[in-house]
């Protein structure tokens, strides 16, 4: 092993050298102009994505379906029989195949990739002694970072500072078990599994915090030596594409199995070897559904990027079709359900009340004992104030003439509140200073500063402020402050009461508390604050319910989505806040605390699970005990999670939903969906788009299949009963790939029905070709059949006497197919929804329609050109068509029309409903 130079490992010196490696100050960090400097010499960090398989084999790799196989085998053959134009007529046909799914496939990746692409991970940045977010890319070695719980760590660093830092490093390591790291200085040859002082760039942090240089970026870190080894490549299979393939298998056997039956049924029966081989191709060719892979690939990439401009973006393809067949889901409160816009309304002191008038962040407001203003702030209400502004990790900024959160809106709020006493936050950080504090974090429920007050007050020259949840807070005090600041017993029901009363009006409510610490203490841990804090005491803020939300959940219930709150809040307020929402389950809201389903028996706990509407205090590992209840109840379930410790439920569920603007790294990279807007109107969205997704393949399938159908009866009984052919091979790959894809394609551009919301979800047990889609394909399968063999025998015999009579009654009898086809088309599209209405008298625009009429209007001109141009008619043996036979074309277009409407009323192309 090659030596390792002091310049490339940091871990075995101690951090000022570290610092002086990189000519960086651990307190201010780098200056722009240095930043500057150092982009020229490193570059951004970020690593180049390999490329993924190489285009050519992406390519290739079309032709690798089982189906495909048998048109190129059958193609060759041809050829060996000097079937010259046949075979490359089908070899063409591949080729296009192979390139639509080829370019298709490249969309829905760039899709997917740019999509991913749009959401950036950030970096806490030290750089001039401010505190800065930025993209992890535009980090620079040298750089100081803050690294906190549900981090991705954006570089390597060497860390310098610590507070129960724990690192998930299974991403480069393989543990499992996150690392605790520790800053002791490190001999040289430690392993980079233990080198406890350092921190790589891909590893998440599980908990606590730390602060780091960064000594490697991009390329140069640990993970950018191995990535040459990894690809990112996206996976476009989904559980749909996936039964396709199977499909595909089972449909390939039956494809062969008759192929070869008719072929020495007719051999045996003394037929020409050419004859019964263009007879089993024939059956092969119209068996297989050239067109279908493509559609699903556009119909899902359509789903995609519909649902992104509806601010949901799809990081699993997988999640378009789930989506649609959500029957649970569980969101988030704050921010998700409401707006995050919170504002204190009321506060409780010293046992006295008071009401705060005033919106948003603005300094606007008083606050009111009664009706009047207080003038002499009291004791307790002062330093009710002064906990909310000093404990605070957050501030506020101007921006457009507004006051914006730079953080936490709970603490935005308490700032906004104390500035209307006059009290700047800036101010008293400077006559307070801060040494040290403890972040909130939702595990704990609080947060906790100390502060050094020995300037001000030199009797008590450390105090630290604790605010968090009422509960985390009355299980620390003992006592409590009156008035005017004397030290009394603390009653926990009056106080409880009054929490009540607040939380019942949907006011978040957080509770304060401080304690005087030992003159010289410089730092604090949780064991600080477990017991003697004194109560000084509650501040409440609407966060009031999302407009959006209210009628996104109606749409979610109305469409038989149950929607369960799940929070880390007091059950009071969110019960409030649910029954604002309109959020309830079959008219009746049960709200369940946490620990209230922690202690039940497993029947109860399911039963819990399953009428209940709210679920308070939840801790995140019950979060995913909630996913599998409500999973073996058969259950699709969508769940949203923001924390570092939501990553397990969110891969549990179905649908992992995680938020682009708030939220952790780590829920993020968990997650299958990311709401850029956080908002929980747009999981409504993307439901109601992932069902019109599944609704469209529906209908390009139940369009597709019974013209391969009707074909193969066509050609399976003709051969049988050795009558001649009504289509030939070539002619049915023309109806196949040519007509179906101009016809088929429209189908994934559908805009959604005016029914998508109204109706259950669909049955998560039933396959996508089942019940009435199958009696569907049947019913159409035996019309067309009828259809083709009828005008076949009926043209042949009528124009019996002349030379190319068959391929005037073959072209004919495809004529009248694709007319049939296109009735056929309207009554599966939303046209032929519209059309109907619109006979009804309903005032409906026809927009949004216009993909499926040029698909109509594109059949149809190539239809003509496929029987008047005299190329077309000597490649695919066709004959030109006069007036009067286009127009008994037109006849069995008539039966189509009553035919399509039973077959609507009958087997409706909705999908089965779930059954519980
Ligand atoms: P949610 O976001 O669902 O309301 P959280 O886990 O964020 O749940 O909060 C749980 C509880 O912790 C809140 O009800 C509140 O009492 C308390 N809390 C929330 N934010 C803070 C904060 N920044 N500092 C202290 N306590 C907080
Ligand atoms: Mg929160």
């Amino acid at each position: 092993m090659s030596s390792i130079t002091k310049t490339n490992t940091y871990y075995d010196v101690p951090e000022q050298e570290v610092g002086a490696i990189f000519a960086t100050d651990l307190q201010q960090g780098l200056t722009p102009e240095e930043v500057a400097n150092r982009y020229e010499t490193y570059g951004y960090n970020e690593l180049e994505a390999k490329a993924g398989k190489p285009q050519w084999l992406k390519f290739l790799l079309q032709f690798n379906q089982p189906l495909l196989y048998i048109l190129i085998i059958a193609g060759t053959i041809k050829a060996f029989l000097a079937s010259w134009t046949n075979a490359w007529v089908i070899w063409g046909v591949t080729l296009i195949n192979a390139i639509i799914g080829y370019v298709q496939e490249a969309k829905a990746e760039d899709a997917i990739n740019s999509l991913s692409k749009s959401v950036t991970t950030e970096a806490t940045v030290f750089r001039e002694g401010q505190k800065i977010r930025l993209p992890s890319r535009d980090l620079v070695p040298g750089d100081v970072v803050q690294l906190v719980s549900g981090d991705k760590v954006p570089a390597d660093v060497r860390l310098f500072e610590i507070r129960n830092l724990q690192v998930d490093e299974s991403a480069l390591t393989g543990e499992s078990v996150p690392v605790q790291k520790a800053l002791d200085i490190l001999p040289s040859d430690t392993p980079l599994a233990d080198r406890k002082n350092m921190s790589y760039a891909g590893t998440f942090v599980t908990f606590g915090q730390g602060m780091g240089v960064v000594v490697a970026t991009a390329k140069d870190t640990e993970v950018g030596k191995i990535s040459q080894s990894m690809e990112k490549s996206v996976n476009l299979m989904t559980p749909l594409t996936r039964k396709f393939a199977q499909f595909s298998n089972i449909l390939l056997y039956i494809i062969l199995g008759l192929a070869s039956f008719t072929f020495f049924v007719g051999l045996g029966r003394g037929e020409s070897f050419a004859n019964m081989f263009e007879a089993a191709v024939a059956l092969a060719v119209s068996a297989i559904p050239e067109g279908l892979p493509a559609v699903v690939t556009i119909t899902l990439a359509i789903g995609v990027n519909r649902m992104a401009a509806r601010n949901a973006i799809i990081r699993k393809l997988p999640a378009v079709e789930t989506l649609g067949g959500a029957t649970v889901i569980c969101s988030d409160k704050t921010g998700t359900l409401t707006e995050n816009q919170m504002t204190v309304q009321q506060i409780y002191a010293g046992q006295e009340t008071y009401h705060v008038t005033g919106g948003g962040y603005s300094s606007k407001g008083e606050i009111l004992r009664g009706d009047d203003i207080v003038e002499d702030l009291p004791f307790s209400l002062q330093e009710c104030l002064m906990c909310g502004l000093l404990c605070n990790d957050s501030r506020l900024k101007t921006k457009d003439k507004y006051k914006i959160v730079i953080g936490d809106p709970t603490e935005g709020a308490l700032i906004t509140v104390a500035s209307k006493a006059g009290y700047n936050q800036a101010h008293f950080n400077n006559t307070f200073p801060r040494l040290d504090s403890i972040p909130f974090e939702s595990d704990y429920q609080y947060m906790a500063t100390l502060h050094d007050t020995s300037e001000h007050h030199p009797e008590t020259p450390r105090i630290i402020y604790v605010k968090g949840s009422v509960e985390k807070m009355l299980e620390r005090c003992t006592q409590a402050y009156d008035l005017q600041g004397q030290i009394i017993e603390l009653d926990r029901t009056l106080i409880l009461d009054q929490v009540e009363t607040m939380a019942s009006q949907g006011l978040r409510v957080l509770a304060f508390a401080r304690k005087v610490a030992p003159d010289h203490q410089h730092s604090i841990d949780h064991e600080d604050l477990e017991e003697n804090l004194i109560f000084i005491g509650l501040q409440g803020m609407i966060d009031p319910p999302r407009a959006e939300a209210i009628a996104a959940v109606h749409a979610c219930q109305s469409a038989g989505i149950q929607v369960k709150m799940i929070t880390g809040d007091h059950i009071s307020t969110a019960s409030a806040i649910a029954h604002r929402l309109g959020i309830n389950k079959d008219g009746n809201l049960l709200s369940f605390e946490g620990k209230q389903i922690a202690k039940m028996e497993p029947h109860e706990q399911e039963q819990a699970v399953i009428d209940g509407s709210v679920f308070a205090r939840v801790a995140p590992e019950q979060k995913l005990q909630l996913v599998e209840i409500l999973q073996s109840q058969g259950d699709v379930v969508a769940m949203t999670g923001d924390g570092v410790n939501d990553a397990p439920a969110l891969k549990q569920a179905q649908i992992g939903i995680a938020m682009g603007k708030a939220g952790t790294d780590v829920a993020r990279e968990s997650s299958d969906m990311l709401l850029t807007d956080d908002n929980f109107a747009s999981i409504e969205a993307a439901v109601e788009e992932g069902r019109t997704v599944y609704q469209n393949l529906r209908k390009a399938i139940s369009f597709l299949l019974p013209v391969n159908g009707g074909e193969s009866m066509t050609i399976l009984i003709s051969a049988l009963l050795a009558l001649e052919l009504p289509i030939l091979s070539l002619q049915v790959l023309w109806l196949n790939m040519i007509n179906s894809v101009t016809m088929t394609v429209p189908l994934a551009f559908e805009p959604k029905s005016p029914d998508t919301m109204k109706r259950p979800p669909r049955d998560p047990n039933e396959g996508l070709l089942s019940g009435n889609l199958l009696k569907r394909v049947l019913a159409i399968s035996v019309f067309n059949w009828i259809l083709i063999f009828g005008m076949f025998e009926w043209a042949q015999s009528f124009y019996g006497d002349m030379d190319n009579t068959l391929a005037i009654a073959r072209t004919m009898a495809i004529q009248a197919l694709v007319l049939a086809r296109i009735i056929y088309l309207i009554s599966v599209s939303e046209l032929g929804n519209s059309l109907i209405r619109k006979l009804k008298g309903d005032n409906i625009s026809l927009g949004n329609l216009s993909a499926i009429s040029y698909g109509i209007l594109g059949a149809i001109v190539l239809q003509i050109v496929f029987s008047q141009v005299p190329f077309m008619n000597s490649l695919f043996r066709t004959a030109p068509l006069n007036l009067n036979q286009w127009l008994i074309c037109l006849i069995p277009v008539l039966p189509m029309i009553p035919v399509a409407i039973l077959v609507n009323k009958f087997f409706p192309p909705h999908l089965s409903q779930v059954k519980k």
